[in-house]
């Protein structure tokens, strides 16, 4: 799950990403209301969490209507300062899902992102392929009734895999859902965590699941041709 924070100050960017990549979420940052337009029109988004005092011309109110106007859909959560009850309302009428005040307890903030994740248009709670089982809830898989335990980031990828299965997806595409935009590691860094995904949930199973697409990267599929 990728989330888009657009948030101006640092101590609460830091805190919030890792919080929440703690809790198995991509993060990528924008400071300003612009670069957070850009983000969002140029990347898919499950959710963003918006600040509304916004250093440059577009605050987080005029950020969120815009968003709405060109048809962006996904959940918004808008995080302040201000907690006036006309602050809130002009939040909410502007096309924000929920309305959260600063200073906020991180637990009280992932609670918030689970429940409007749970009610965004295309949530869903499993996903599978073949006898490989992924429970989004419980973060739990199962191979054939057998669980397996994965790391962070093995079971980012399976669940990228997952929601795109029997489509290549590249390198670069890996990178960017699993690791986020604003980081740029060598591409080599996949190949290491799908040869670890692959001896979980491949090695020990006749059909496997994950292939290699040369030159290009990964696709999740069950092979039937060659
Ligand atoms: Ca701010």
């Amino acid at each position: 799950m990728r989330i888009l924070l657009i948030e101006d100050e640092e101590n609460i960017t830091s805190f919030i990403k890792k919080g929440l990549e703690e809790e198995y979420y991509t993060v990528d940052i924008a400071e300003t209301g612009s670069d957070g337009l850009n983000l969002a029109m140029s990347n898919e988004y499950d959710l963003i969490i918006l600040d509304i005092m916004l250093p440059g011309k577009i605050n987080g109110i005029a950020l969120c209507k815009r968003l709405r106007e060109i048809g962006i859909k996904i959940p918004i959560l808008m995080l302040t300062a201000l907690d006036s009850v006309d602050n809130k309302v002009e939040g909410l009428e502007s096309g924000a899902d929920d309305y959260m005040t600063k200073p906020f307890a991180f637990v009280e903030l992932l609670a918030r992102v689970r429940s409007l994740r749970r009610r965004g248009s295309n949530f869903i709670s499993q996903l599978s392929i073949a006898d490989l089982r992924m429970d989004l809830l419980s973060r739990r898989v199962f191979r054939a009734d057998k669980e397996i335990i994965l790391g962070q980031k093995e079971f980012s990828i399976l669940e990228y895999l997952l929601r795109n299965k029997d489509r290549v997806l590249s390198r670069t595409q890996i990178v960017e859902k699993v690791w986020g935009y604003d980081y740029y590691p060598n591409t080599n860094i996949v190949d290491v965590h799908i040869k670890f995904l692959r001896e979980k949930i491949d090695k020990d199973f006749d059909t496997k699941l994950i292939h290699t697409v040369r030159g290009i990267g990964y696709i999740l599929k069950v092979k039937n041709d060659n």
